[in-house]
């Protein structure tokens, strides 16, 4: 371990100019005379790491400063804590640097130069405020439609959503929609939650694991832990990834599949395991809608659409009685094979369908193999390693239950095959449908939720039904009519105005991208700027460097950020922007609000939004000021109360216009979601005794505080394993406040939602869609998961761009918002892009070579590597590691700003034209998820620039340029 005299010596010189650091270490003695337990600090203060968004616990080490002020000596992981039980990752540690970092911004801001130019003029939180309430105040009043209000990798979403909907906009959203709203979505139209941070692998039970488009996730070191478990127990991991980076270097198995193909693989699967009869009959006709009617007459109006009783029930044929049953009867066997007539309308179950669909050569391992570029010997005998595991070593576990017909089982079945999937899949077009083919493929093993298999975390699974739907009414001076996001069940739940225009900036929600969950933040910018719904006033904006690696299409978005109108006037008239750092983004703003670091601030990981949960336990955290800010900084939330305090918005003020909450504390502890049920569930009541349910405790947060910053509560046995449809599971949830009743529900292999979107393009019903939309409505609403070919694969220029091109966030900077980490900046410095060997090759190159890559959109110019753990026509590069000149405090000459480089240049938000003339979203046409991970390039050697092109006039640094040495003494 790393003492206390290691740390308070340490110097970590940054050498500006090469960008090679060297973190040296001074120490007092040398050996042999080495201190191994010295006293490492004054005091440990607990709390919540934010360096990526794993939420880990933390122990920051603190030591009194000179002036008397607690300082961070070093940070290690919380030992007791439910999501890294004391595990640590090199980000986290390096959390120091982050605080410190000479790029933090000092005091708020306003714009003195022109907009992009960096120039601004510091002023007081007053004057701020008071900028930013007379714009958005007259806004609110007439028109609240033109306040655009996006936050990046916001934790407290629930909290800025409230702000939004009390405001009034129906113009809300973060990140989710360029980052895997596809995967989120995909997975609560399936089975009522996804991977991500809403289920885990039951670690100490799978014997299978396979993972796909991970690099790294944000159940960061739980994968890890659990990946270490897995190998323990004797497990076999399956990495299908066309990089053999991250957790798939460690993978027993590497599938480098071909980018865009991975429905196709998984299908494939599916084929082989139906072929087989490898699929668990139980599970899917007691779980799932396999057995539930559908209308198969293709004249009639209901065609598609399940076969339901007055009471609005799915109906299935009970194998007992061969009649129609409401599928929740109690007792009742559903038939996976039944018929059944209304009338004349014929009728047969979901499982006919799927049986029907993919049994079909279509997706025979020899049909889709070379489009994969997995072998068909290769899918065949993946799908019998599965097959092996989840039916072969199937085991039970001892613990009775009862399901939600009131049906007892003795025992529990465990299916020990595990899956976990992320962007690599998601940042597709085809992203949603392939992520509902990968929980398809994992729900007819039977595995989710059984022992073994994937797990969901509290507050998931709940149905698509439990969630809300989207709200659009927008009236000037009072709040939206409900939610923004949310998930439609049908046509009429778009946000669409009269005359066929969307309600919100990014279209969300309309026939262009149905279920787009998450908003469409990579939209947000282009369409304000084209005016396209419509023009908006202000573009409030919180940790998102859209200026840079966060957009497509970047030199474009600078010019619209720029762009002036005829009048003379900036086309986007203000942009507000909060962020800690001095990131790309901040030279775009007019008004800068600059936000507190993780551990200068208070902050709720709560269950009415991403709480901490595990598989076995519900749970969430707090992050607390456990240092003091040395700088005229605010945390966002706290700013958005007291704005909303001048504004005078509903929920946060009385009937006479006081403040209800102080500060984002106050509100964390005071605010009532429900009654009873606020942003943190432990402690509550006036005893502190309260789980999930009770009246604010003032006493809550510093409950918290002593309790290591976390509240955890323990699933009972008997409700640890399918959570949809035990009884005590569904009973516990109501009564720790998760659910105000009981909800269980069947897995929707077949969606009737989308069906519903399907048949409308069809000319079925009330809501019709635009002529140009419905091809691909009818195409990407399937209501059973398909595969069909990426956008630009299919755009019909895609001319010589033949080479897949991709992304990914390295471990040591996954969503580390602050890549001029100091330490971090040591693993890396700058990004080539990595060439496998077949094209590397092919065009000759040499390491220090460079190439021109070039797509229908642009080029860019960048140093080349070679890696032969790579799918065979992809090349790819590290995300968001090349920096702006002036940007974050770093030196124009630094390697990050002159070798390094974004492939966002090459991407555009929208498709190049097609032959009716059109520009398409760049997006999946069911989520509006950007697909970033469809580009296609095309790869010359070219001979080395002075710096990677293109190139961009340096910004001025609001912050200045941080020391060459970045060095300081700890305590006293
Ligand atoms: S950076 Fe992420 S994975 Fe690492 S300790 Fe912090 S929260 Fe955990």
């Amino acid at each position: 371990m790393l003492g206390a005299d290691f740390v308070n010596q340490l110097e970590t010189t940054l050498d500006a100019d090469s960008g090679n650091q060297q973190t040296g270490t001074r120490m007092t003695h040398h050996q042999p005379a080495i201190e191994t337990s010295p006293k490492v600090s004054d005091e440990i203060r607990k709390t919540t790491c934010y360096m990526c968004a794993c939420r880990c616990g933390i122990n920051v080490h603190m030591k009194d400063g000179p002036d008397g002020k607690k300082q961070v000596a070093y940070i290690e992981g919380n030992r007791d804590h439910p999501v890294n039980k004391g595990v640590l990752c090199a980000k986290g540690s390096a959390g120091i640097m982050q605080v410190n970092a000479p790029s933090r911004l000092k005091n708020p801001m306003k714009r003195v130069g022109p907009r992009g130019s960096g120039e601004f003029e510091d002023i007081s939180w007053e004057e701020a405020l008071t900028i930013a309430t007379d714009w958005l105040k007259p806004l609110r009043e007439t028109a609240p439609e033109k306040l655009a209000f996006f936050t990046g990798r916001d934790q407290s979403q629930s909290f800025t959503g409230m702000w939004a909907q009390n405001y009034g906009t129906p113009n809300y959203a973060a990140h989710g929609g360029f980052c895997s709203v596809n995967m989120a979505a995909g997975g609560i139209y399936t089975m009522g939650g996804a991977f991500w941070e809403f289920g885990q692998p039951d670690w100490d039970r799978a014997k299978l694991f396979m993972i796909f488009g991970v690099a790294e996730d944000h159940d960061s070191n739980p994968i890890k832990m659990g990946i270490g478990r897995l190998k323990a127990n004797g497990g076999k991991m399956y990495g299908v990834n066309p990089i053999r980076s991250g957790y798939n270097a460690v993978a027993d198995e590497w599938v480098g599949i071909t980018p865009g193909t991975d429905g196709l693989f998984i299908l494939a699967l599916v084929h082989e395991l139906l072929k087989a009869g490898k699929v668990d009959l139980n599970y899917l006709s007691q779980f799932t809608n396999s057995p539930v009617l559908v209308n198969d007459d293709p004249k009639s109006d209901d065609y598609g659409m399940f076969l339901r009783n007055k009471a609005g029930k799915m109906l299935v044929i009970d194998r007992k009685t061969g009649k129609t049953a409401a599928f929740d009867k109690k007792g009742v066997k559903p038939d996976l094979g039944g018929t059944h007539k209304v009338g004349k309308t014929p009728y047969r179950t979901v499982f006919q369908l799927m049986a029907e669909r993919y049994l079909s050569d279509e997706y025979a391992p020899d049909a889709v193999a070379e489009r994969c570029g997995i072998t068909a010997g290769r899918i065949r005998a993946i799908a019998a390693d599965i097959a092996r595991v989840a039916f072969d070593e199937a085991f039970e576990l001892d613990i009775p239950w009862t399901d939600f017909r009131g049906d007892k089982h003795e025992k529990m079945q465990g299916r020990p095959v595990a899956f976990h999937s992320m962007r690599g899949i998601s940042a597709h077009s085809n992203g949603f449908q392939t992520a509902r083919a990968l929980h398809m493929l994992q729900i007819i093993l039977g595995s989710v939720e059984a022992p073994g298999g994937f797990r969901f975390k509290p507050p998931y699974p709940k149905p698509v039904e439990g969630h809300p739907k989207p709200h659009f009414e927008v009236t000037p001076g009072k709040p939206l009519n409900g939610p923004h996001l949310g998930y439609p069940q049908g046509p009429e739940d778009l946000g669409l105005k009269p005359d066929g225009t969307a309600v919100r900036i990014d279209k969300a929600f309309t026939w262009e991208n149905p279920l787009s969950a998450h908003g469409l933040m990579h939209m947000v910018i282009s369409n304000a700027h084209a005016g396209d719904p419509y023009k908006i006033d202000t573009l409030f904006m919180f940790m998102a460097n859209m200026s840079w690696n966060s957009s497509m299409n970047t030199s474009g978005v600078m010019k619209m950020l720029t762009d002036k109108g005829d009048d003379g006037e900036y086309v986007i008239p203000r942009i507000i922007y909060s962020d800690a750092y001095s990131s790309e983004m901040v030279a775009y703003a007019d008004l800068i609000l600059p936000d507190a670091t993780y551990l200068e601030r208070h902050d709720c990981i709560s269950l009415l939004d991403r709480p901490i949960c595990e598989a076995d336990a519900m749970a969430d955290s707090i992050r607390w000021p456990v240092i003091e800010p040395d700088r005229d900084v605010r945390g966002f939330q706290s700013v958005l109360v007291d704005l909303a305090v001048r504004l005078g918005l509903p929920g946060f003020v009385d009937d006479k216009g006081a403040a209800i909450y102080q500060d984002y504390a106050d509100y964390i502890v005071n605010h009532q979601r429900r009654p009873g049920v606020g942003p943190l569930a432990g402690f509550r009541g006036k005893d502190g005794k309260g789980v999930g349910r009770g009246e604010p405790n003032p006493d809550q947060m510093q409950a918290y505080i002593d309790n290591g910053g976390f509240f955890e509560q323990h699933i009972p046995e008997e409700a640890s394993y399918f959570k949809p449809w035990n009884a005590a599971y569904q009973k516990w949830a109501v009564e720790v406040g998760l659910f105000d009743h009981e909800q269980p529900y069947l897995f929707s292999i077949y969606s009737e939602p989308m069906r519903k979107f399907q048949a409308a393009a069809e000319g079925i019903g009330e809501h019709q869609p635009p002529e140009h939309l419905r091809a691909q409505l009818k195409r990407s609403m399937d209501p059973l998961p398909i595969w069909y070919s990426p956008n630009e694969e299919a755009a019909e220029d895609g001319g010589d761009f033949t080479v897949n091109a991709l992304t990914q966030r390295p471990m040591a900077m996954y969503h580390s918002w602050g890549t001029q980490n100091a330490w971090l900046r040591q693993l890396h410095g700058h990004n080539p892009l990595y060439v496998p060997t077949k094209l590397w090759e092919k065009h000759g190159f040499k390491e220090g070579d460079w190439a021109q890559v070039s797509s229908p959109h642009g080029k860019i110019t960048v140093p080349v590597s070679h890696m032969a753990a790579l799918n065979g026509n992809t090349v790819w590069t590290w995300n968001a590691i090349g920096k702006r000149k002036g940007a974050w405090a770093l030196d124009e000459g630094a390697p990050e700003a002159t070798k390094g480089f974004l492939l966002n240049h090459l991407i555009h938000e929208l498709l190049p034209t097609k032959k009716d003339g059109m520009r398409w979203n760049n997006s999946d046409p069911v989520t509006g998820q950007a697909a970033w991970f469809d580009l296609k390039v095309k790869i010359e050697k070219v001979a080395a620039p002075a710096e990677s092109q293109p190139a961009f006039p340096p910004i001025k640094s609001p912050v200045g340029k941080g020391p060459k040495n970045l060095a300081w003494k700890v305590g006293k």
